[in-house]
């Protein structure tokens, strides 16, 4: 059975005034990465915009394979 893992909401996320890649509404892929990586250090990302809750385990072995 495929586990479904808690989405987490992005609505915090802003655009960076400091990043040249980021825009008055929109938020460039890296900003997001690391604003949603602060506030959820075991956040993954799944694709299409969408950021799962992970367990420390499962990221450490992402973190691994980079
Ligand atoms: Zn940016």
């Amino acid at each position: 059975m495929k586990k479904i893992y808690k989405e987490i909401d992005t609505d915090f996320v802003k655009p960076n005034s400091d990043c040249d890649a980021c825009d008055i509404e929109y938020t460039c892929f890296e900003c997001e990465h690391n604003q949603v990586k602060e506030k959820y250090p075991y956040s993954y990302y799944e694709g299409y915009g969408v950021w799962t809750k992970r367990n420390k385990k499962f990221i450490e072995e992402q973190n691994e394979k980079l």
